[in-house]
This record gives structure tokens, sequence and C-alpha cells, in this order.
């Protein structure tokens, strides 16, 4: 197996000596074990957060550790009853290229959606997207809904269930090729570009009424232009903040906690932080049938933006953090 592992923390930007690429032997499966190849592996912001020893909700990887990942697996050898070779299973199984693993940790992916949206549009992410808005933004009809990455499988499903509920969607992305997908692409009422420099008056435009709810995926400029629009008894969810998980320090200027508190105050601001899984045991079900239903049927739109290649991965995650994916990253493994 090919493994890639964690050799160094890094400070800032991961770089080239973050990574180390190991080759080692695969033991054989033992009863109740299954031997997996890796077909996919989805890179994520929150891995950013792994490779860091500030206090988390997770756990750092340890130096030397094969990076985590949820990953798209074939069963290529099984000593299990519930699965047979040739099998596909949502496994967590990290970046390498061949694992055996526990049978109960594995989830065999049946239905007509291609394997790798398990990892995407009707996994994690698309959950996150689901769980965040349904159950804290709350969009009712006729309220403004803004989500930034919002081409990424997270943002691109915040709007189009924003719509779905009646909501009105804006979003927010990096650069006019970005910024004209989410009209064209996924259907966004109205796009915008956080890099152009009249990124704050565009904006003010495209929310005329105000903001109801802003799903929070980036923080930083992004999040300070948006807070002036936020309409009292506005919900944000806040899920990432993705424009600061490289930075080293605190950004320059005022501090603006106080005035950010009393906004929170007079305008009777709901700000709920989450994190995906404490909504799993009660809502995971109904969101693999609804969205599985809405990907089926066309309502909801996703985009996959894959490299080829185990060693092709820390580049591709770095750059992720930069803006340069355009959609779910995913790494095809073998
Ligand atoms: P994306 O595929 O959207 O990738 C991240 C995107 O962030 C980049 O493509 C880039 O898009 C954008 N970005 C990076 N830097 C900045 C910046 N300075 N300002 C504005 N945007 C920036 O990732 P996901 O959809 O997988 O994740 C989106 C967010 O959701 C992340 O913050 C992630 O951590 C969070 N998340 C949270 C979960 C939870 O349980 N709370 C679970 C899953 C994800 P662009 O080029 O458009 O700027």
């Amino acid at each position: 197996s090919t493994q890639i592992r964690l050799a160094r923390r890094p400070d800032g930007e991961p770089d080239a000596d973050t990574f180390e690429t190991v080759t080692v032997d695969v033991p054989e499966p033992a009863e109740g074990e299954v031997l997996l190849a890796v077909r996919w592996l989805s890179l994520d912001p929150y891995m950013r957060g792994r490779l860091s020893t500030a206090k988390s909700y997770a756990a750092p990887v340890e130096i030397g550790d094969v990076m985590v990942g949820g990953t798209v697996a074939e069963v290529v050898e099984s000593r299990s009853e519930s699965f047979a070779t040739g099998d596909l299973v949502l496994s967590y199984s990290g970046w390498q290229s061949a694992v055996v693993a526990p049978a109960g940790q594995l989830r065999k992916l049946t239905g007509d959606a291609p394997p790798q949206t398990a990892l995407g549009v009707l996994g994690m992410p698309g959950f996150t997207a689901y769980a965040g808005l349904l159950q804290i933004g709350r969009p009712q009809p006729g309220e403004t809904v803004v989500v930034a990455a919002a081409t990424g499988p997270v943002g691109s499903a915040v709007g189009q269930i924003a719509q779905l509920r009646g909501a009105r969607a804006v979003g927010i992305a990096g650069g006019p090729a970005k910024q004209g997908a989410l009209v064209q692409e996924f259907g966004f009422d109205a796009a915008l570009d956080h890099r152009a420099p009249d990124f704050a008056e565009r904006f003010a435009e495209a929310v005329p009424g105000g903001v109801d709810v802003y799903f929070e995926n980036v923080g930083g400029a992004v999040w300070d232009v948006v807070r002036r629009h936020l309409n009292t008894y506005a919900r944000i969810p806040v899920c990432g903040l993705v424009a600061g998980y490289n930075a080293t320090a605190s950004p320059e200027g005022p501090d603006r906690m106080p005035g950010l508190m009393r906004q929170v105050l007079t305008q009777s601001l709901t700000v709920r932080g989450f994190i995906q899984n404490e909504f799993v045991a009660e809502h995971y079900r109904d969101f693999l049938r609804e969205m599985g239903e809405w990907v089926a049927t066309g309502r909801v739109r996703y985009r996959e933006d894959v490299v080829d290649g185990l060693a092709a991965a820390p580049a591709a995650f770095a750059g992720m953090l930069r803006g340069q994916n355009f959609g779910k990253l995913l790494v095809r493994v073998s």
C-alpha cells in the first residue's frame, strides 16, 4: 500500500515538507475484516485542523501517522459475511491505497448514484449543508440566504436547498468562472466574486432586502461585508472559517469584537456553530432519502474536481485552502 503520512506540522500553508510518502505491506484480513483497495479519497478543509495541535473538536493526526480522510473503496478480499469481493464501501481509510479494515466500520454503497458522491453531495459535505441550513438557518419562503465557498460541496448544496425551501439564494465565490457557475450551473439567484475590488458594493446591490440567513463557511473579509447587511433575527449557522485555517496570527486592525457583540444583541442575531456529527443520529436517514431524490431528479446539482493519484493529494489539498478547487475535491486513487 502507498501511504501519505504527516511528516511535519505546517506553519501556515501546508507544503512539500508537510507530508511523506511510504510504501508498506498490507496484512491479510483476519476474521471479521476485509481488505480494501481505495478508489476515491475525499479532500476536505477540516483536514487542516488535523495538522495542528490547537485545541479543536477532534484529535490531531500524530506525526508519522497516515493522514485521515473519507474514502470509497472496493472489497478485494472479505472475511466478513456482510461483504463480498467487488462490493463498494464508504470507509474512513485515509490517504492510502490499500488497507485492512473491520467490517463494522464500513457502509456498503448501493443505488444508482456514482459511488464517489458518497463523499460529496450525498455524503458528509452534503449532509453538513442539509443539517446546518435546515436545523439552524431555517430559511423561510421569500427570505434571503447567503453562502460563500458557494461552488464547493457544502455551499452549492446550501444555495440549492434554500431555493427548494422557497428562499432566495445569493452565492459568493472566488473569481469570475466560479461566479458564473453559481447562476448558470447551480441556479443561484445572484452571485458575487469576493476577489473583485468592488465586492462590497456589488454585495449591497445583491441583497436589497438584507440577509436573513448567512451560512458561514469562510469568515474573514467576506463576513466583515456580509454582517453589515444582516436583518433583525438573522440566523448564522457557523459551519467553517476556511479563510483563516492557515492563519498564523490574528488579523491587523481595530478590535471588532465589541461592535460585533453589540450587533448580536441589538439585532437579536442567532450565531450558532455546529459540527455535522451532532445531527447524524437524528437526520442522516432523512438526508439520504431527501437529498438522494433531489440529486436523482436534478433538483440539486453538484460539481466534482478530480485529481489523479495519491501523489497529487498534498498539492491539491493545499490548493483547496486557496480556492484552487472548483467543486468537490476528490482524488481518484486507483
Ligand atoms: P470547498 O470545496 O468549498 O473548499 C474551500 C473553499 O473555500 C475554496 O474553494 C475557496 O472557494 C474558499 N475560500 C478559501 N479561502 C477563502 C477566503 N479567504 N475567503 C473566501 N473564501 C475562501 O470546501 P467544502 O465545501 O468542503 O467546505 C466549506 C466549508 O464548510 C469549510 O469552511 C469547511 O471547513 C466547512 N465544513 C464544516 C463542517 C462542519 O461539520 N461544521 C463539515 C464540512 C465542511 P472560493 O474560490 O470560492 O473562494
